[in-house]
């Protein structure tokens, strides 16, 4: 495969967190590192779409200058905050500056599960209260492109409809991901998570069948991505080969670069890269994903999800087309 610039990245800018996920140990992290602004603003400009993860991003006080800085770098991307929203405060003062710097900026507030459920979920009594305060916070700013993230497992499975109808009733966007484990991510929590089918199936059906009834495109596109997961939660099998540290790479707070939250091989360190595309190109980058390669670890995530679904454009459009017409069936 040949090597373009990447242009599609996560950036984990502290393991500092504020809340207490039963899925993720992040938050046990005791003074994380942080990325610098002089790291960032070495991200190379291909990159489409950035986002601006942890920890808890809206821990990082110079988050404004820090939205400067990679708008800076990277002018062509998508900005996206994802944030768990517990610190409503903080997140209407940061805001009120980086809707100054970035007006099209986005907002994923994780969420997962209605009201008890989400406050089990993620360790923090009277959390989901808070999220839909911030939500609303950022609503009333005229903030339009915001999401709630939720993340399966076999705990809260039953809430995945209806955290998507959640979102449905206040106009924003959905997207969602499986609890997984990882080496070097979640703070290396192990989660052994398999969520019953049936339940995949139904709440599949309903969510994927409502967004192709949409006349959205992007909503069309969720949906393919949507049946990836299913397939991918339940045979292992991405639908299409993506391509972590070619297309995407995940940037940890230490400024270690890493093919995707998943592949624990360090591709490099960016405090030690001076051009980024030398770095992407170099021998030894290409060296360590031949190693990636080797690992044989299939993935299926929105972030290297994106750009396969955007190389087959005709499997894609045939999908959609046969599933508008007729209705989706999870099976
Ligand atoms: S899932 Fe997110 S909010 Fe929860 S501990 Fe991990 S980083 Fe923090």
């Amino acid at each position: 495969m040949s090597i373009k610039m990447p242009i599609d990245c996560v950036l984990a800018l502290t393991y500092n967190c504020n809340a207490r996920c039963t899925m993720c140990d992040i938050w046990k992290i005791k003074d994380s590192p942080e990325l610098t602004l002089a790291d960032l603003a070495k991200l190379p400009d291909s990159l489409l779409d950035v986002n601006l993860s942890g920890g808890e991003p809206f821990l990082r006080k110079d988050l404004p200058e820090i939205v400067a800085v990679v708008k800076k770098a990277c002018p062509k991307a998508r900005l996206v905050i994802s944030t768990n929203g517990f610190l409503t405060p903080v997140i209407d003062k940061a805001m009120t500056q980086i809707l100054k710097i970035a007006p099209d900026i986005g907002v994923a507030f994780s969420i997962d599960g209605i009201g008890e459920m989400h406050n089990e979920m993620r360790g923090i009594p009277g959390g989901f209260d808070r999220v839909m305060d911030s939500l609303k916070l950022l609503k009333g700013m005229g903030v339009t492109n915001l999401r709630l993230a939720f993340t399966i497992t076999e705990y809260n499975v039953n809430h995945f409809a209806k955290v998507y109808n959640l979102a449905q009733e206040l106009g924003v966007q959905f997207t969602h991901s499986f609890a997984q484990s990882s080496e070097f991510y979640f703070g290396g929590k192990k989660n052994i998570n398999n969520p019953r089918k049936d339940l995949l199936e139904v709440a599949y059906q309903q969510i994927i069948n409502s967004e192709l009834k949409s006349w959205n495109v992007k909503r069309w596109l969720r949906a393919f991505f949507a049946d990836g997961m299913f397939k991918f939660i339940t045979s292992k099998n991405p639908v299409f080969d993506n391509a972590p540290g070619r297309d995407f790479f995940f940037l940890d707070p230490s400024g270690d670069i890493y093919p995707s939250v998943m592949h624990n091989v360090i591709l490099g360190n960016i405090h030690n890269v001076n051009s980024f595309k030398e770095f992407w190109y170099s021998d030894e980058t290409e060296q360590k994903r031949k190693q990636v390669d080797g690992l044989k670890m299939p993935v299926w995530m929105i972030c290297t999800a994106r750009t396969a679904i955007k190389r087959h454009p005709l499997k894609v459009g045939f999908w959609i087309l046969k599933n508008k017409l007729f209705g989706y069936k999870a099976a």
